[in-house]
């Protein structure tokens, strides 16, 4: 796939997105997805989700969340309120598709949506996938995983290192689309204009540090990085489905940041 890149330069500075997405070793389907497309305003929106609920319904769940997003979004976006609602009537969809099919009911995904403009990112999140802000010498996590394990964490029960080990880890406390209504995290933050967007689904954090993250990160961009990631992930036992979704400015214009 050929990156996207957005129409237009006004600042100087233009994004690009990358994205992939590997079923893993052990998994006999792929249930997680990803949206990456150009917003007016030369910024774009990016995605992903990783669908539960066994069978065919964990792919269905992930893809009527992107689907949904991608429709309610539109081209113009000016504020996070429409992300939400975007995200929000994705709920209510598939929440509506899983009570009218039996084979579909209780269907559900994470979603990790947000909308970066050179100077701006808008982040609107429910799950256990993540958003990490890559910098040049550390990375900042832009969600908070909504699982036991995460949750156990945060009360003080667990490290950090316990919760990515623990067998609870993969229990979603928050999900997209059991439930008529969900709560969701929204974050907004001024983007600078080196900065890197990275959006993954848990089947890269299962196995992967933020620490392993920023070692490629640092030294990789665009597929060389989302790559590197997933193939470290796989060589790892790659026990769960991986998506990596990149966001990050084109250096072949406009000034280098020396990678
Ligand atoms: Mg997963």
């Amino acid at each position: 796939m050929r990156p996207v890149e957005a129409a237009g330069g006004g600042n100087g500075i233009t994004l690009r997105t990358f994205g992939r997405s590997h079923r893993g070793l052990k998994r006999p389907n792929n249930e997680d997805a990803y949206l990456m497309r150009p917003v007016a305003g030369e910024g774009f929106l990016v995605a992903v989700a990783d669908g539960v609920g066994g069978g065919p319904a964990g792919q269905e769940a992930s893809r009527m969340a992107l689907e949904t997003l991608d429709d309610a979004v539109g081209i113009e976006i000016k504020d996070i309120a429409r992300l939400a609602s975007a995200v929000s009537l994705a709920n209510r969809r598939i929440y509506e598709s899983g009570q009218r099919d039996d084979a579909l009911n209780g269907m559900g995904t994470t979603l990790t949506s947000a909308v970066v403009f050179p100077g701006r990112l808008m982040v609107a999140h429910v799950g256990d996938s993540r958003a990490y802000q890559l910098l040049d010498d550390h990375l900042v996590r832009l969600t908070i995983d909504h699982s036991l394990a995460a949750e156990m964490e945060r009360a003080g029960g667990l490290t950090p290192e316990e919760a990515q080990h623990h067998p609870n880890r993969n229990v979603l406390t928050r999900v997209i689309g059991p439930f008529d209504r969900v709560r969701i995290d929204v974050t907004e933050i001024s983007w600078g204009s080196g900065d890197r967007l990275l959006l993954c689904t848990d089947g890269l954090t299962a196995v992967l540090s933020d620490d392993d993250i920023l070692d490629c990160s640092r030294r990789l961009s665009g597929y060389a990085l989302i790559d590197a990631l997933i193939e470290l992930a796989l060589n790892r036992g790659g026990p769960d489905n991986i998506t990596v979704v990149l966001a990050e400015p084109d250096e072949s214009e406009g000034d280098s940041h020396g990678r």
